[in-house]
C-alpha cells in the first residue's frame, strides 16, 4: 500500500492562522528582522517567503540586504543595531553566509532572546538540557508534523541521517526528548542502509537526492524528508521517489517540512516577543 503523505502545507496554513490570531490577541509590537547577505537566489526566495508569512500573521517585517562583499565587522554592526532596536523582537540572519564571514560568531552576536532561528548556543544549550526556549525551526516543524500524524515516538527507534547543527543534531535531541531511541548517522557511517532499515522513524537531512533509497526503509516506517536539492526537474528531497511504495507515512518535497519550517519560525517570533515583553520568563534572565 502506498505511503500516506504528511501534508505540511495544510498543517502550516493552520499554524499560521493560529499565530495570526495570537498576534492580534496579544496586542504587543512584534517585529522580525531578516538579514540577507549576498545574492544567492535560493536564500532570497526563503527570506521572501518568511517575510510574506510574517506580514500575513500581523508581524512587522524589517528586511535588510547586504552585498556579498560584506565584512564580518559590517555584519556584526548590523546585528548590534538590530539587537538594540526595540521594534525588532526577532532576528534571523539567513544562512549560508559568504565565505569571508564567520557564521558562528555572527550567530553568537545575536541576543539569544531575539534568536528566532534557535541557533544561538544559549538556546541550543537549553534544548540540550531539556528546557526548550527558542527551538530551531526545521526540527520544531518536523516534531509538530509527527505529532499531528500521531506518530508514536516513545519507545520507537529513530534514525536521523545528517548531523548539522541546524537540522540533524537538534532533530535527534527532540526525538530523544520524546523518548525515541535515536541513532544519528553521517557521511562516515558504515553501511547506512543496514542502520536505516532498523528505524521506525527516519529523518533524512543530507542534501543529496536518493541518499535514502526504498531498499533502506523498513516497510511501514515513518519517513521525514528534509532535503531540498534543485534539479532540472524541480525540487527533490533526499528520499528516493519509490520509497512511497514502502513507507507508511512520508513527507512530500515540496510541501512537507519546508512549510512547517516557516510555521515554526512564526511561532518562535511570537515566543521571542513574549520573552521581551515579560510575558514569559527566559531562563537566566
Ligand atoms: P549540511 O549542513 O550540509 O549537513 C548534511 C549532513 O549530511 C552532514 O552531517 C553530512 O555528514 C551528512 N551526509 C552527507 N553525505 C552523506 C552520506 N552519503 N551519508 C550519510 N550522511 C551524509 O545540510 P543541512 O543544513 O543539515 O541540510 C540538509 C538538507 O536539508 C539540505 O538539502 C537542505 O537544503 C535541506 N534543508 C531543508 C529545510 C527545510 O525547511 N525543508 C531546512 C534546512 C535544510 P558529515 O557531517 O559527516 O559531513
Amino acid at each position: 500500500m502506498p505511503a500516506t503523505m504528511m501534508d505540511g502545507t495544510a498543517l502550516a496554513a493552520r499554524v499560521r492562522g493560529q499565530v495570526a490570531d495570537e498576534v492580534a490577541a496579544l496586542g504587543i509590537p512584534i517585529g522580525l528582522a531578516t538579514v540577507l547577505v549576498g545574492d544567492d537566489p535560493a536564500s532570497a526566495i526563503y527570506v521572501r517567503r518568511k517575510q510574506e508569512a510574517c506580514v500575513e500573521a500581523g508581524i512587522e517585517p524589517f528586511h535588510r540586504e547586504l552585498p556579498g562583499s560584506t565584512s564580518q565587522e559590517q555584519l556584526l554592526a548590523l546585528v548590534a543595531e538590530l539587537n538594540a532596536d526595540e521594534r525588532v523582537t526577532g532576528i534571523l540572519v539567513q544562512v549560508p553566509l559568504p565565505d569571508q564571514i564567520d557564521e558562528a560568531e555572527v550567530i553568537r552576536a545575536i541576543n539569544p532572546i531575539k534568536d528566532v532561528d534557535g541557533f544561538h548556543p544559549t538556546n541550543a544549550g537549553h534544548m540540550l538540557q531539556g528546557n526548550p526556549t527558542l527551538l530551531p525551526a526545521t526540527p520544531a516543524g518536523i516534531m509538530e508534523l509527527l505529532a499531528k500524524y500521531n506518530v508514536q515516538l516513545k519507545g520507537s527507534r529513530a534514525v536521523v541521517v545528517g548531523r548539522s547543527n541546524n537540522v540533524g543534531k537538534p532533530t535527534a535531541l527532540l526525538l530523544l526528548a520524546q523518548h525515541a531511541t535515536v541513532v544519528l548517522c553521517h557521511s562516515r557511517t558504515p553501511d547506512l542502509g543496514a542502520v536505516v532499515r532498523q528505524a521506525d522513524v527516519v529523518v533524512a537531512a543530507v542534501g543529496r537526492p536518493e541518499a535514502v533509497t526504498a531498499a533502506m526503509i523498513r516497510p511501514g516506517a515513518v519517513v521525514v524528508d528534509v532535503g531540498i536539492t534543485r534539479t532540472d526537474d524541480g525540487l527533490v528531497g533526499d528520499v528516493a521517489r519509490d520509497a512511497r511504495e514502502v513507507a507508511g507515512l512520508l513527507t512530500p518535497v515540496p510541501g512537507g517540512v519546508g512549510p512547517m519550517t516557516i510555521a515554526a519560525l512564526l511561532r518562535n517570533t511570537v515566543r521571542a516577543a513574549r520573552y521581551q515583553h515579560g510575558m514569559l520568563a527566559f531562563p537566566g534572565g
